[in-house]
């Protein structure tokens, strides 16, 4: 694998937007708490079909007016209109937003009409189109193949098609076998595709919920790996130790190869994130601790 270490290894966060007062305020102090370690940005999930749009929108809007920190909303163009998009890109140029995360999303259950857009790759040669390099865009990449490509030859034509119509960088879906990182930035680049994939981070803090998602995400989780986390059992605090520990190795090994950077998952949560982060040991300058 060719180092990507061209690039700084920066450090960025992700958070969903909260459906509650209580949330809110809670994902506040989560952001405040984590701006100790001075990411680089903090995105902000969008629902499939604009299902949080609101949501997202205020919580967008807070970050980027009341911390120091850039927000960066994604943006998913499943079941949306060229006219709501456009009429998002302004609030986003009003807000002063420097940075969107460009994607398809997926059918909520029940929407029949799929919009105007098709794939990610459509939504980012719009918003190149409707306005030219004012974004810094980064698109979704996947090292464990899309669950929806047909294989994983498919899964990078379709990748470079989508960074071809501009994207500036790209982070992936989260995975627990470094591996297939390295190999998917080796077929990246024999495909010619050159930007900076940053690899998706998720702590690991729950068992059943980690299954869930990862199952609905098409994320493996090595049989192994599960079998650890299922002896746990209700010792929730022997779990996340081991949890901290795994995912802090798997990021060292990534960042020791190449990896341009890290992107974590927060989940809305302080402690994982942090706990992590601070036992890394990585060339990023503005990390303040
Ligand atoms: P695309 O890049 O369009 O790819 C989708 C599938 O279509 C792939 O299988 C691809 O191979 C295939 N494909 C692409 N082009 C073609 C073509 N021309 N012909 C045939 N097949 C094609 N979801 C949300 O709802 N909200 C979020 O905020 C959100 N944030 C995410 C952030 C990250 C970092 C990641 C990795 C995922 C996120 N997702 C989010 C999930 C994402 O929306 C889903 O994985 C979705 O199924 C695919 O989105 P995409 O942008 O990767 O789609």
């Amino acid at each position: 694998m060719k180092s990507q270490q061209q690039y700084p290894q920066g450090f960025s966060l992700e958070c969903f937007p909260p459906r509650t007062a209580e949330g809110s305020e809670k994902l506040n102090q989560v952001i405040d708490d984590l701006s100790v370690l001075n990411p680089e940005y903090i995105s902000v999930t969008y629902g499939a079909g604009g299902t949080t749009q609101e949501k997202t929108l205020e919580t967008v809007t807070h970050i980027q007016q009341s911390t120091r920190l850039d927000a960066v909303p994604h943006l998913t163009c499943i079941g949306a209109t060229k006219d709501s998009i456009r009429a998002l890109l302004k609030i986003y140029q009003d807000l002063g937003i420097k940075r969107i995360v460009a994607l398809r999303g997926d059918m909520p259950s029940g929407m029949m009409d799929p919009g105007e857009f098709k794939y990610a790759a459509d939504l980012v040669a719009f918003i190149r189109q409707e306005t030219g390099n004012q974004f810094i865009l980064e698109v979704a990449a996947y090292p464990e193949t899309h669950p929806q490509a047909r294989n994983c030859d498919q899964g990078i034509k379709h990748f470079k098609h989508k960074v071809d119509q501009g994207a500036d960088a790209a982070i992936t879906q989260y995975f627990f076998n470094a591996d297939s990182y390295f190999y998917f930035i080796d077929s990246c680049e024999k495909a010619g595709i050159d930007l900076p994939i940053v690899p998706g981070i998720m702590p690991i803090t729950n068992y059943e919920q980690l299954i869930r998602f990862s199952l609905m995400c098409g994320a493996e989780v090595p049989r192994w790996l599960k079998c650890r986390l299922e002896s746990f059992d209700e010792d929730t605090a022997s779990l996340r130790a081991f949890g901290q520990e795994y995912v802090t190795r798997l990021c060292q090994r990534l960042l020791d190869n190449g990896a341009p950077g890290l992107h974590f998952y927060s989940m809305n949560k302080t402690q994982p994130t942090l706990d992590i982060v601070r036992d890394l040991n990585w060339r990023n300058d503005n990390l303040q601790m």
